[in-house]
């Protein structure tokens, strides 16, 4: 049986969560599963300032600030990215939308392609874990926002600006919550159940 069909032919999916939550891991794991491609905003900008292109330069100040970029400059690579051969199968977005105008302009771009998004899942893990894991992290990967200023601000980003996206979701019956208090293995399990 492929993985598709046993996940009932889910494709299109997002994964909405605090930073820190585990949405990169489980994301990734999920993409292989589902055969589609993972999406990371955050990652695109990371390797957008890293090759020091002109959306590198646009996002790199918001970025090291903690603060969010804007949805004009997201959107932009977002609709690039939709375009792509391995994206017509569908894709798991991990850390997008995060606003409700990108939230509102995915569910246009996809509407243009007679598709819809299938599931958000929510991962929840309480604020103490979360900050005890971003400080674990930042030991091994150099993520130049992952200390305690920025991390700050960017929960208090998340709090205003992305948590009220669940209730969007919600009110299109799409919303999983998924407890991400586990190990990676454990939350694997939950988001397949969910994706039943
Ligand atoms: P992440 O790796 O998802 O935590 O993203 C790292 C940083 O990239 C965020 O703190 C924002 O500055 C920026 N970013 C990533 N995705 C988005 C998005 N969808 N909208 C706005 N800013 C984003």
């Amino acid at each position: 049986m492929t993985t598709a069909a046993a996940a009932g032919n889910i494709s299109r999916v997002l994964l909405l969560g605090p930073p820190g939550a585990g949405k990169g891991t489980q994301a990734k794991r999920l993409a292989k599963k589902l055969a589609v491609p993972q999406i990371s905003t955050g990652e695109m900008l990371r390797a957008a300032v890293a090759e020091g292109s002109a959306v590198g330069k646009r996002a790199q100040a918001a970025m090291d600030e903690g603060v969010l970029v804007s949805d004009e400059l997201v959107l932009e690579i977002i609709g690039e990215r939709l375009q792509a051969e391995d994206a017509q199968r569908g894709f798991i977005f991990d850390g997008f939308p995060r606003t409700a105008p990108q939230a509102e302009a995915l569910d246009a771009l996809l509407a243009e392609r007679g598709a819809e998004l299938q599931r958000a899942l929510a991962i929840e893990v309480s604020e103490q874990e979360l900050v005890a894991r971003i400080l674990k992290r930042a030991q091994t990967e150099a993520r130049g926002d992952d200390n305690e200023g920025a991390i700050r601000i960017r929960m208090r980003e998340y709090r205003s600006k992305t948590e009220p996206l669940a209730a969007y979701y919600r009110r299109q019956g799409k919303l999983a919550a998924i407890d991400g208090q586990a190990p990676p293995e454990v939350v694997a399990g939950r988001i397949a159940e969910a994706l039943q």
